[in-house]
């Protein structure tokens, strides 16, 4: 990796900022001139090819953009990254010096585009992020990943930019944090950031996911910027100024993984203790819970009764709503948490039923 990406790269937090789009040679130099004046962007980005959803809307500047971001690099110093999808991206990316590549969330899901893109980068040292795939399939972002590895790209990170869903939710794409979480665990040393941009989709929450994503222990947040927000050619909605970015960041508290001051890590390993206390029992109740639907399910056999009961499941969840509200819990935690029990106990009543 050259020198002076080297250790743009290994900072934490690393902040990547820019517009969504490159629109025009005055849009991306100015923008960069206002991110740098802020003091705290370590990298620009903007798209050149834009993967749009629906035909006809503006589909990126294309390469005529990347000799803006060559001078915006010239002009404030900021390292610069772009968004490829093809080999001729890559291609072109590389000849006007773009320092990092990143792979969009509707790349991500291709293995064919990830691989076309790993090909056109094999002895290539340069660092690439890769971004979700847009639907919550972890084995897909490992995938694409393993297959820049594969090529000996030696720097890889990820970017958390939300898995969408249908219908209306608060976010524009769901966070999902417990995702990113797995891949945190599955690569440890592996530079993970977060796109609060497309997961909110609009301005107001951008600061609280950038927040959460902080405590979560993230290495860095990719935020869209733009001059003149409401009027920008791609993701209007999403995008602040400069200076609004700078406020974000202001308010921003940044928290530290781990300490050495004795009294704290004295008081967490007790607290600790407790919780794996907790688990242990929670799981001996599980194991009982289980027990019992062993028995119900051989019942059910004998009276040739069907293992579901819909009524029955409606009148389990009611009831843990109810609970659970009385004891701070949300009702999304307990549906998931009673979709898993249900299925376990489901599958111990198959497995009574076919003995
Ligand atoms: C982008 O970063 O502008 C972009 C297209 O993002 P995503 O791939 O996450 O949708
Ligand atoms: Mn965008």
């Amino acid at each position: 990796m050259k020198e002076a990406i080297t250790s743009v790269w290994n900072k934490r937090p690393l902040i990547i900022s820019g517009p969504c789009s490159a629109e025009t040679e005055e849009q991306v130099l100015s923008t960069a001139s206002r991110l740098a004046a802020t003091g705290k962007i370590d990298m620009l980005r903007a798209g050149i090819w834009k993967p749009r959803t629906k035909p006809g809307m503006f589909e990126g500047i294309g390469t005529e953009g990347l000799s803006w971001l060559k001078k915006a690099k010239e002009e404030t110093g900021l390292p610069t990254t772009v968004e490829v999808a093809t080999a001729k991206h890559v291609q072109d990316a590389l000849k006007y010096e773009v320092d990092v590549l990143w792979i969009g969330a509707r790349t991500t899901v291709n293995p064919f585009s990830v691989q076309e893109i790993a090909d056109a980068l094999r002895g290539v040292d340069i660092p690439v992020l890769v971004k979700n795939p847009i639907n919550p399939d972890l084995e897909l972002w490992s995938g694409a990943i393993e297959r820049l590895e594969k090529v000996g790209l030696q720097n890889i990170g990820m970017i958390h930019r939300g898995f969408s869903s249908y219908g209306n939710t608060e976010y524009r794409n769901a966070p999902m944090w417990h995702l990113p979480i797995e891949m945190k665990r599955r690569y440890p040393d592996m530079l993970l950031i977060c796109d609060p941009s497309h997961i909110c989709g609009n301005r107001t929450l951008l600061q609280s996911v950038a927040q959460i994503s902080i405590d979560l222990d993230f290495g860095g947040l990719m935020l869209e910027s733009h001059i003149d927000p409401d009027n920008a050619w791609s993701d209007a909605k999403q995008q602040v100024t400069p200076e609004r970015l700078n406020e974000i960041f202001e308010s921003l508290i940044w928290r530290i993984e781990n300490t050495s001051e004795q009294d704290f890590i004295t008081a967490l390993t007790r607290l600790r203790e407790q919780i794996n206390q907790v688990d242990d029992e929670l799981l001996l109740l599980m194991g009982q819970r289980m027990k019992l639907a062993d028995k119900i399910g051989e019942y059910k056999r004998d009276n040739n009764i069907t293992i579901l009961q819909t009524n029955r499941w409606n009148e389990i969840l009611e009831r843990a709503y109810k609970k659970g509200e009385q004891l701070g819990l949300s009702k999304e935690f307990i549906v998931r948490y009673f979709d898993a029990v249900h299925m376990e106990s489901i599958n111990h009543q198959n497995k009574i039923m076919n003995e």
